[in-house]
């Protein structure tokens, strides 16, 4: 794919083509907005965009806005550079192996971004490069960045080897040091409107839950094309009814799932209070479970719920930290019981 091919994010692709077309790159990029809403995939793009040997140049946009009032045809806005997709940097690019791309994520079971990796990044963006016109190291989920991490990489961003670019990835960018942050060109990604990904969905996929599918990604184009969406979403509320309830032989099977359970929670606890609120269920995201949200709405206090939701939060603020499985399984059980009224 290229960057003409990312959907619904016009104003973020629009300010990188610009800054391509322009000549006027930044040293480092922080690319914000919730997860799965395109950020890596804009990031490995304009990877190819800038090291592709067979750049595509179009005129596309300008011709379009001829057509409605030539007054906006500028040779600066109607110039659209693009990768071309096929070239051996944009292939070696999009399988991670081009020589002078790096792609950094939070390692082992803490999920850390250590100073180890930094260095390593550090020694390679000090060579020369060797196919690509630009070094670019695409960090992704950069919160997870420790300290001693952080405070190395703040040297690498006061003083940027030549022809390097950094892109950092954050869905959770207040927790990014502002001496990071202040020296990045923030580029804002945004959700898709439900219209839009309602649209796009029954082009782009065979399932006809559309409109489900649309609230619980909550514009998320990934999290929407994603197959196992909804089986993953109904699994979460079985975990949410065990640790309510039995949690016998009950846990989250590994960390991730246990991270993606937190997420699920929120949608939950704010459908029981939306319903407890309100006594509406057109206002339900998950519409299709009704009678289980009507059902654990019962045993709860509208103020308990939005206490639990402020609780379940802040464990999933902490779960970076690296807690322990089955204490948090615990814990969050103990929390369940006592916010939503049930007992055995
Ligand atoms: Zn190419």
């Amino acid at each position: 794919m290229a960057l003409k091919n990312i959907i619904g994010q016009e104003r973020a692709l629009g300010m990188l083509r610009g800054c391509i077309t322009k000549n006027r790159l930044a040293h480092a990029y922080l690319f914000t907005g919730d997860a799965g809403i395109g950020k890596r995939l804009t990031a490995v793009n304009f990877a190819k965009a800038l090291n592709c040997r067979e750049r595509v140049m179009s005129y596309e946009l300008g011709v379009k806005r001829e057509k409605q009032n030539s007054e906006l045809r500028t040779p600066d806005s109607e110039l659209i550079i693009d990768c071309c997709d096929e070239c051996p940097s944009c292939i070696k690019i999009d399988k991670a192996i081009h020589p002078d791309v790096f792609f950094i994520a939070p390692e082992g079971d803490g999920g850390q971004i250590t100073i180890k990796i930094i260095r390593e990044l550090e020694e390679h963006l000090s060579y020369k490069s060797f196919e690509g016109r630009w070094k670019v190291a695409v960090i992704d989920i950069a919160e997870n960045l420790n300290q001693s991490a952080a405070n190395a990489f703040l040297k690498t961003l006061e003083e940027p080897p030549a022809h390097s670019l950094l892109i950092l990835i954050s869905s959770r960018p207040e927790l990014i040091p502002d001496t990071i942050r202040s020296r990045c060109q923030t580029v804002r990604f945004s959700p898709l409107p439900l219209e839009k990904m309602t649209e796009l969905l029954k082009q782009e996929t065979q399932d006809t839950n559309h409109k489900l599918r649309s609230l619980l990604s909550a514009g998320r184009l990934g999290d929407a094309l994603s197959e196992d969406m909804i089986g993953r979403r109904d699994d979460s509320l079985d975990m949410l009814k065990s640790l309510r309830g039995n949690i016998e032989g009950a846990s989250w099977a590994d960390r991730d799932s246990m991270e993606e359970w937190f997420e699920w929670a929120q949608l939950w606890l704010r459908d029981i209070a939306v319903f407890k609120a309100a006594d509406n269920t057109g206002l339900l995201i998950n519409y299709d479970k009704e009678a289980e949200i009507k059902n654990i709405s019962q045993h709860a206090d509208l103020r308990e719920i939005l206490a639990l939701s402020d609780k379940l939060n802040d464990i999933k603020d902490r779960l970076r930290f690296n807690l322990n499985k089955e204490l948090t399984f615990y814990h969050t059980s103990i929390l369940l019981k006592e916010s939503l009224g049930y007992s055995l």
